[in-house]
């Protein structure tokens, strides 16, 4: 059966819109692509945070040991002289001196015993970011492969489709397919378009019951309002 030229436009039209979806997620690739790094990235940085913060809690620590070191042969240093003061007041300045020496001290101390509960703490969860991170890659991996065989199956779908589409074109009259290819250039696939009952689905005008019955006859027909190509869609 040879196909009429409204039924070859209905053809040129799915496969078209068809065709312009597949562009769509074509384009979209990189932008998923680009997110998706970003993520890891992210996983990445909060993984490598969580190995610094461990790292930073021990020079803190380490440094507060060596403060409360000197803090503790100050005050002994203090006292020994305290022992030795030769005057009542000489006696008092060392008695301050020794007040302000324990503070540090208690300070210095306290400070140790919160980093070392932090550090404890921070300690005790880096098996469950390492198990992140771990996921994370995975992840990753997994969008990697998934993503490459979608884009297979697109490319194939789109090559399919070209194909038809071209075949299709084949059909259309000379004459036809210089206007077809005029809408085609300015609306993209939306330069044809069905006609349900009489309304054109484009614009929603109503074509003639005359027009209708040569649509159905097989012939060319443009919408008078908006110059669609059209085709029979019920
Ligand atoms: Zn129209």
């Amino acid at each position: 059966m040879i196909a009429t030229v409204p039924a070859t436009l209905q053809q040129a039209h799915r496969l078209r819109k068809h065709l312009r979806e597949l562009q769509s997620e074509i384009d979209l690739g990189p932008r998923v692509a680009k997110s998706q790094l970003a993520h890891l990235a992210a996983e990445e940085l909060a993984h490598k945070t969580a190995y610094d913060s461990v790292g930073k809690l021990k020079l803190k620590i380490r440094d507060e040991e060596g403060n409360l070191k000197q803090h503790n042969a100050q005050l002994a240093k203090f006292e020994k002289q305290l022992n030795e003061a030769g005057s009542p007041k000489e006696y008092e300045g060392k008695q301050s001196e020794i007040r302000q020496a324990k503070e540090k001290i208690g300070l210095t101390e306290e400070a140790i015993l919160v980093a070392m509960e932090e550090l404890e703490n921070r300690t005790n969860a880096l098996p469950a970011d390492d198990k992140r991170w771990a996921e994370a890659q995975a992840n990753f991996a997994q969008q990697q492969v998934d993503a490459k065989e979608r884009m297979e199956r697109i490319l194939d779908d789109q090559r399919l489709a070209q194909e038809q589409l071209a075949h299709a074109e084949t059909k259309l009259p000379a004459d036809v397919k210089s206007q077809y290819d005029r809408l085609i250039t300015r609306y993209g696939p939306d330069g044809l378009a069905g006609v349900n009952g009489r309304s054109c689905q484009q614009c929603r005008t109503s074509i003639t019951e005359q027009q209708k019955a040569e649509l159905i006859n097989g012939k060319y027909i443009c919408c008078p309002n908006c110059g669609r190509g059209l085709y029979v869609a019920v």
